[in-house]
């Protein structure tokens, strides 16, 4: 095949950037005839180029040397490169194939210094839908970045010939290759890894079945290195159910499993400081996801819309009715529809409650390391002292059963060893101790019963009305921006949403796509009548039916290789942390 042009031959444009199509050899040709050429005629690789067992698509040239480098897709067959059915036949076997040939890949360009011009999307310890790599029955995509070499801004033509001759056909064949004997223990590892993501999906598919909000298998390894590390810990006690949680599930690839079950309805973690209290509570929170094998938690599941609910003051709250908690402020404001642009702890804390409640979240995750102690609780000495009039929070101690109960029948798993005022709340009590977890709800009823205090639960939850937000015009002057940084914050024109606390966001490319969702939701679909939770719904149809890359239409540069799908009820907990979000 040749439409091939030899670049900066069109006599309109400076550099030919028609993509071309073209054997490899084409290519290495194309780009050594480049060498001490001007930068920007790397353009004219733009194109398909054929190796034979793949195709090397350039869908973007860099500008210049230190641009972000340059956009190039690989793209196989299943057949070509040995993967069995079992490997992409289904939805999850070829989510689950995606995220290891990405691995796999990373792991490639990490063994060897030369790998250095080429990058890939770096995986958290989750097993996630992510743009990098996207199979079907019959085609294997996988999209990564090449830098291309120069020297000040002169092409260096014969080094990036070596890079599309040895270094990237190397990586790939590395990656792509299930067929030679050698490569056993290779595909071995890619069942294993969608062995894990089944018997994780079935995990999840038992919680609902059995009505439990959570599950952590014996064995499981909870803790992780470091602080800053989501690596298992070594040498950790491994997790171990108390008898009277102990239930067993039988999983497609991991058969019998026995674990400890958690029932719906309100769950207290006790037990003395450092003694794993928090560790448990982060393994449930990461438990709406699957996870790699070896991470530990292969077998830790919770409800897919369990959220994590913490105090983040300082974050803006729109027209959320945080009257269950919140009454009467100093300032007279309506707490049924209360906004702010600075929240203190216990406001942003009932907001964030009140938010996942809007998207129906089963199960909040409450940590009070993490928590404003006035929203948690308030003892008697205080509410002597403090008169009711001049207290505008109502504790969660005294709304929990109300919420557990109603008609929403929210569960709640909380961590409390400061203060025993759960305790005649708690439908069971479970004490962590020196990292066994052991079921002391008898122990904590008798201790209820020898300390009483005065019970002061509020009978109801009051019901909440939908929140609908209004469309939203573009960032104003100028072109639209969209940054993220790691999983903590998003730029988004001129505004930053703080989303640190939204601690269920595990993987930047997960960042990265909630910003473009979010942009998508507030300046294209919201309408001022859908309320937040439809619009989500929806958002996450079409991202079941388009994948990823429905997000090109917001403005997500065509063929992104950095996003990881996110949750939809973390979408709306970004929205809900947008500074400029209107709520009819
Ligand atoms: P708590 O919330 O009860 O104060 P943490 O959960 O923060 O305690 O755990 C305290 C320390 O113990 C952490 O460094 C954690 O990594 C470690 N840890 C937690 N669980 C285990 C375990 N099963 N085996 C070994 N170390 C653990
Ligand atoms: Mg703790």
């Amino acid at each position: 095949m040749s439409n091939n042009t030899s670049p900066g031959q069109g006599p309109h444009r400076r550099f030919d950037n028609r993509p071309k199509f073209g054997s490899d050899g084409d290519l290495l040709t194309l780009l050594r005839g480049l060498e001490g050429k001007t930068y920007g005629a790397y353009q004219g690789t733009a194109g398909q180029w054929d190796y034979g067992s793949f195709k090397v698509i350039i869908d973007r040239v860099q500008a210049d040397p230190y641009a972000p480098p340059s956009s190039v897709r690989i793209v196989s067959t299943p057949k070509t490169m040995g993967l069995p059915r079992e490997a992409v036949s289904t939805a999850d076997q070829a989510l689950a194939t995606s995220d290891f040939l990405i691995r796999a890949f990373a792991r490639v360009l990490k063994s060897a210094d030369r790998y250095a011009p080429l990058s890939i999307a770096r995986p958290s310890q989750e097993i996630l839908e992510r743009s990098a790599a996207h199979i079907t029955p019959s085609r294997v995509e996988l999209r990564i970045q090449v830098q291309l070499p120069a020297r000040g801004r002169s092409i260096l033509g014969l080094r990036a010939a070596e890079i599309f001759d040895l270094d990237l056909p190397e990586a790939v064949n590395q990656t792509f290759n299930f067929v030679s004997p050698e490569s056993a223990s290779y595909l071995e590892d890619l069942l294993r890894h969608i062995r894990t993501l089944e018997d994780h999906c079935a995990l999840q598919g038992a919680l609902a079945k059995n009505k439990w909000v959570g599950f952590i298998a014996n064995g499981a390894v909870l803790p992780r290195r470091t602080g800053i590390s989501q690596a298992p810990l070594e040498g950790a006690v491994p997790f171990k159910s108390p008898e009277t949680l102990l239930q067993t599930v039988t999983l497609p690839h991991a058969g019998e499993v026995e674990g400890m079950a958690i029932p719906p309805g309100i769950t207290v973690i006790v037990g003395g400081g450092y003694h794993g209290k928090s560790t448990l509570l982060s393994a449930l929170e990461r438990g709406v996801y699957p996870h790699v094998p070896g991470d530990g938690r292969e077998l830790v599941a919770a409800l897919p819309d369990a959220m994590k609910i913490r105090a983040a003051d300082g974050r803006p709250v729109t027209k959320v009715d945080v009257s269950p908690f919140i009454n009467h402020l100093p300032t007279g404001a309506d707490t049924r529809v209360f906004s702010t642009q600075n929240a203190s702890g216990s406001t942003s804390q009932a907001a964030s409650i009140i938010e996942a409640l809007g998207m129906r979240s089963p199960l909040l995750l409450i940590d009070e390391d993490t928590s404003a102690t006035n929203l948690m609780i308030r003892d008697d000495r205080m509410r002597k002292l403090v008169s009711p009039e001049s207290e505008p929070i109502t504790p969660l101690v005294d709304r929990i059963q109300a919420l557990a109960g109603g008609g929403s029948g929210t569960s709640l798993v909380l961590v409390m060893g400061g203060s025993g005022a759960y305790l005649d709340v708690a439908d069971r009590v479970l004490q962590m101790s020196s990292y066994h977890c052991e079921d002391v709800t008898n122990q904590a009823r008798a201790v209820v019963e020898a300390l009483s205090r005065p019970r002061t639960d509020l009978p109801d939850f009051p019901s909440l009305s939908a929140r609908a937000p209004l469309r939203l015009r573009g960032g104003g002057a100028g072109k639209p921006k969209t940054r993220t940084f790691g999983l903590e914050k998003i730029n988004l024109d001129r505004q930053t949403i703080d989303v640190s606390d939204v601690e269920q966001i595990v993987d930047p490319g997960q960042t990265e796509a909630i910003a473009w969702a979010l942009r998508g939701v507030l300046q294209t679909e919201a309408n001022a009548r859908k309320p937040l939770a439809d619009l989500l719904r929806e958002l996450e149809k079409n991202i079941d039916e388009d994948g990823l890359d429905y997000l090109t239409r917001f403005g997500v540069r065509k063929y992104p290789a950095f996003l990881a799908r996110p949750r939809a009820i973390d979408v709306a907990a970004a929205i809900n942390r947008y500074r400029l979000l209107e709520i009819t």
